[in-house]
């Protein structure tokens, strides 16, 4: 028996329930467009506005962890087809928990905004950063060298290590971050979470290590030329050719 999608309806086109979407930015303390409702301007600004909320962090405004993934997986597709180097940072707060049960989960908030920040503005605009966790965030670096990396990582620990955090009446808060970092491994194609898993084994090490500090794995510096590597694709090339019929 011959088995077929049902055909789709005027229901499925209409999927988006305004009321639904409405009350969904509301409970997330999202601004409501200013413009006059139902018009074309304002069905744009609730579809951008749910489109944040679908992919950004609402205490940071920073990447959530979703469109990380779906960013970081984008970046192994790249690295495999480009051999570009790329780097993952993986970034911790140090004794976090200290700041919440000394100063309060309010203080904690303002730390993790504050680190966000540092963190976005001692990058550049084409790296991605991303709050993954509580007070975890994720860094990816397309196009990175491989002798700058731990450079770079080190930059961002000494920005966050200087700033001086107000939390409230005046009261000037410092904290440290550790990070941890793996490069994609060129011209293979690797997958995220084995990425991800190289740069959280970094990570621990730095903690381990005695935290406020960058580990990152050691890459070898790919050996092959690129004649090799052309031949590589060439060969590639060949076979895809021989199954053609
Ligand atoms: P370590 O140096 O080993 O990372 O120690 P730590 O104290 O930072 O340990 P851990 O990473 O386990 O602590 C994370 C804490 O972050 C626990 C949790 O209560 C707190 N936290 C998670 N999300 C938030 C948040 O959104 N706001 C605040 N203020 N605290 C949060
Ligand atoms: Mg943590
Ligand atoms: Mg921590």
């Amino acid at each position: 028996m011959e088995h077929r999608l049902p055909a789709p309806t005027l229901i499925d086109a209409q999927a988006l329930d305004l009321d639904q979407a409405l009350q969904l930015l509301q409970q997330a303390g999202a601004l409501l467009p200013d413009e006059a409702p139902y018009s074309a301007a304002w069905l744009q600004a609730v579809l951008n506005a749910l489109c944040d909320l679908s992919s950004k962090d609402a205490l940071t405004g920073l990447v959530n962890r979703r469109s990380f993934e779906m960013a970081l997986a984008r970046e192994v597709d790249r690295v495999a087809r480009s051999g570009e180097a790329a780097l993952l940072l993986m970034l911790d707060i140090d004794h976090f928990k200290a700041v919440n049960d000394t100063h309060g989960h309010g203080a904690g908030d303002q730390v993790i905004r504050a680190v966000a920040r540092a963190v976005e503005q001692t990058v550049r605009p084409m790296d991605l950063v991303a709050r993954v966790g509580g007070e975890e965030f994720a860094i990816i670096l397309p196009n990175c060298a491989s002798h700058v990396g731990l450079a770079v990582a080190e930059r961002v620990r000494e920005r966050v290590s200087e700033l001086a955090i107000e939390v409230g009446l005046g009261q000037m808060l410092g904290v440290t971050v550790s990070l941890g970092g793996a490069f994609a491994p060129q011209w293979v194609r690797s997958s995220p979470l084995l990425w991800t898993e190289r740069a959280d084994r970094q990570l621990y090490r730095a903690k381990a290590e005695g935290r406020n500090r960058a580990c990152l794995e050691p890459q070898i510096d790919s050996l092959v030329s690129a004649e090799e590597k052309g031949m590589l694709f060439a060969t590639l090339n060949l076979d895809t050719q021989q199954d053609l019929p």
